[in-house]
């Protein structure tokens, strides 16, 4: 029982397992605090003190238990919101405790919820100074097995080892060449440190470890893939890229499109497959060099296929392509959840014998009875949300591998890039196009709103439509859904002579798409929303962009946003609307989106403000291995070295035969045996 829950909370099945389930954080045993020392922001601190009161409060769930400790120095208040039953019985009148804990300041007065407590004559013996914590399911500790036993457990393995040191899965000239300790020392420093001076070096080794197994199976799978994969030919530019390039082409394209679009079809005529990332900011035209992508797959005898996160965005596509195309004889069509039927059964033939040349859809078009007659490129727009497995899905619906044209507003570091999506080229569309007049952003707080509305009934009265956004936190639904009725009926109230549309997540599809459509064609001027509208929505009169509560949304959103109006030749505006008062990160975050319209710039703003979080579950999620350690973000440059030792290292030996090598071949097999083989990371 203990062993199944152990290898499905933790991961952890083996020995190697055990000694590779890291601390995820390190409490500094050597001081113990005084109660009354305490101040705001402290971290986890150490307290040694009796217990002179306990009781429980509240019903329901709000029930808790409350116990009053001292150290002689002042009264702090514990509280346990669980297991109060257990932890009532537990805690003792007369008895000497060691706890440890995260003070929360609670109308001034402090209390500690859920402590970690220990009695103090077992808490002496342990005889670190730097405690290492680990992680545990509810589940675990229901069972007893809380940080303190994963430690022994840890300890337990280090002495199954019985003096054996741990087999090191580098060769040694790599450690010396890149002065990393052993495997063995690093295990037992990055368990057990002694201070934390020597945690970074011991993380260092270990992190290295995971980057360059990480890049090796990358780089090894891209040799293969270019050995093995050959690519379809493009060869003719021919009579649909023609015509449409000469006869519908609405605008001249930016000399970036162009740029872009010489890059793709050098790639697919080269018979190696593309794997293209194109990065562009938010209306830069991406769409169309997909749609000139498509017709380049249609002149030579291939079918393509766009596929976008979600529904409104891929009838957006839809839209534009039909609208780009005219009377061109391409036929488009969608599929997504949403068609069902004998229309589904009539797009699912039509793709199969090939009389549907390009389809446009959700990920519905990964699923296996979608069979193409003969695939040739794949376009996949904002691709954070498309996981690799998805991507792989993708490569087995021709006999070889279709052309990948990835589009992304959202920049990315060229390694991490690497790292996530194996070997890609990458474009950039580092050009609007013309006639663009930049957004104008503004600040206004709750005292602002007059000016607000008096801003939005000019826009209307000019015949432009508004977008109000409210943010949607997962934890609040109901209130954040609240805040989204309460603002939709105040617009109703004061643009009374105005129609108002609402959108949100918690409504069907259909009435989602009719919201959209009724905004698109204007037949409502304001559409209130959460952040459905995030991606790819192009309503070119929507000139105005009210973001409500802004600082509690990232600036990469907050950008995302903000590219929603701007798509017209008129001026267009974003107000962020805050709180009157907001901390100082916020109101650096509303300073760089009122000063920058710079996609670039604000992705690295973000990555300097509030770390590399977003990121970082963007990139995390696409990566064939879980990293335990690393970080690709934040150790990008252990990524970069790590890149270059694994790329030598397959230079040396490519056969992968050479005896030196013997354990790093080993140990790769050994982390691929438990992931799914995505052998075709697009
Ligand atoms: P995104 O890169 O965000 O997907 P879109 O492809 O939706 O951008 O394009 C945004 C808007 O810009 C659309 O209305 C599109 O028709 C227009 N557009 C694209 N390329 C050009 C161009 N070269 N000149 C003028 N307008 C363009
Ligand atoms: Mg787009």
């Amino acid at each position: 029982m203990r062993a199944k829950v152990l290898g499905e909370d933790l991961g952890v099945f083996t020995l190697r397992d055990m000694l590779y389930n890291f601390p995820y954080k390190y409490i500094d045993r050597s001081v113990i605090h005084r109660v009354a020392d305490i101040t705001d922001g402290m971290p986890y601190v150490l307290l040694k003190g009796q217990i002179v009161n306990k009781y429980i409060e509240g019903t329901g769930r709000r029930e808790r238990l409350v116990a009053v400790f001292t150290d002689g120095s002042g009264y702090i208040e514990l509280v346990w919101f669980n297991s109060i039953k257990t932890w009532n019985n537990r805690l003792q009148y007369n008895h000497t405790y060691v706890l440890l804990g995260k003070p929360n300041n609670f109308n001034g007065r402090y209390n500690i919820p859920h402590p970690e407590l220990e009695d103090a004559q077992t808490a002496q013996q342990a005889p670190l100074t730097m405690q290492p914590h680990y992680h545990t399911s509810e589940r675990m500790k229901r069972m007893g097995i809380a940080s303190r036993q994963v430690a022994d457990m840890v300890e337990n393995s280090f002495k199954l080892l019985a003096g054996h040191k741990v087999d090191d899965v580098l060769p040694d000239y790599m450690l010396k060449r890149y002065n990393l300790m052993s495997l063995d020392e690093a295990l037992h420093k990055v368990h057990h440190p002694v201070s934390s001076k020597e945690l970074p070096e011991a993380t260092r080794r270990l992190k290295f470890e995971e980057l360059f197994f990480l890049q090796l199976d990358i780089l090894r799978y891209t040799q293969n893939r270019k050995m093995n994969y050959a690519g379809f030919v493009f060869k003719h530019v021919g009579e649909h890229f023609m015509r449409f390039y000469n006869e519908r082409l609405p605008f001249e394209l930016t000399n970036a499109q162009k740029k872009v679009v010489r890059e793709i079809r050098r790639d697919v005529a080269t018979g190696r497959q593309m794997n293209r990332l194109l990065q562009g900011d938010v209306g830069s035209g991406k769409t169309m060099v997909a749609l000139l992508s498509c017709l380049l797959a249609i002149d030579n005898g291939f079918q393509a296929c766009i596929m976008a996160p979600t529904e409104i965005l891929a009838e957006q596509h839809l839209q534009s392509v039909t609208e780009y195309l005219g009377d061109l004889p391409v036929k488009v069509e969608l599929l997504t959840g949403m068609v069902k039927g004998k229309r589904r059964r009539e797009v699912l033939t039509g793709v199969a014998n090939g009389s549907v040349h390009i389809l446009i859809g959700t990920h519905a078009l990964i699923e296996p009875k979608v069979t193409f007659q003969n695939l040739g490129l794949v376009v996949i727009d904002e691709q954070h949300r498309f996981g690799v497995k998805q991507r792989a899905q993708l490569w087995n619906k021709n006999v070889r591998p279709p052309h990948i044209l990835v589009m992304t507003a959202t920049p990315i570091p060229r390694t991490l890039a690497m790292t996530v999506y194996g070997d890609l080229d990458v474009s950039i569309i580092d050009e609007l196009p013309p006639g663009r007049k930049p957004i104008q952003t503004v600040h206004y707080r709750q005292a602002d709103r007059g000016r607000l509305f008096q801003g939005i009934r000019y826009q209307l009265q000019l015949g432009r439509q508004v977008y109000v956004v409210y943010p949607l936190i997962k934890e609040n639904e109901k209130l954040d859904l609240q805040d989204l009725q309460t603002g939709y009926n105040l617009l109703i109230d004061v643009f009374k002579e105005y129609r108002v549309g609402m959108v949100h997540g918690k409504m069907k599809s259909q009435e989602k798409e009719e919201a959209m459509a009724e905004f698109k064609s204007g037949k409502t001027q304001i559409l209130v929303s959460t952040t459905v509208i995030e991606v790819g929505v192009n309503v070119p009169n929507a000139s105005v962009m009210v973001i409500e509560n802004a600082e509690r949304f990232g600036l990469a959103q907050l950008h995302q946003l903000r590219g929603r109006v701007g798509r017209g030749a008129e001026q267009s505006y974003c107000i962020l609307m805050t709180k009157d008062h907001i901390s100082d990160t916020s109101m650096r975050r509303m300073r760089v989106m009122v000063d920058s319209t710079d996609g670039f710039v604000i992705a690295e703003e973000d990555m300097k403000l509030r770390g590399p979080g977003d990121l970082e579950g963007t990139a995390q999620s696409g990566m064939p291995f879980d990293l335990k350690i690393a970080n690709i973000v934040k150790d990008q440059e252990l990524l970069e070295i790590a890149r270059e030792a694994a790329s030598e290292l397959l230079e040396q030996d490519p056969q992968n035969a050479l005896p030196q090598n013997v354990m790093v071949w080993q140990h790769l097999k050994l982390l691929k045996k438990s992931m799914v083989n995505f052998s075709a990371i697009s």
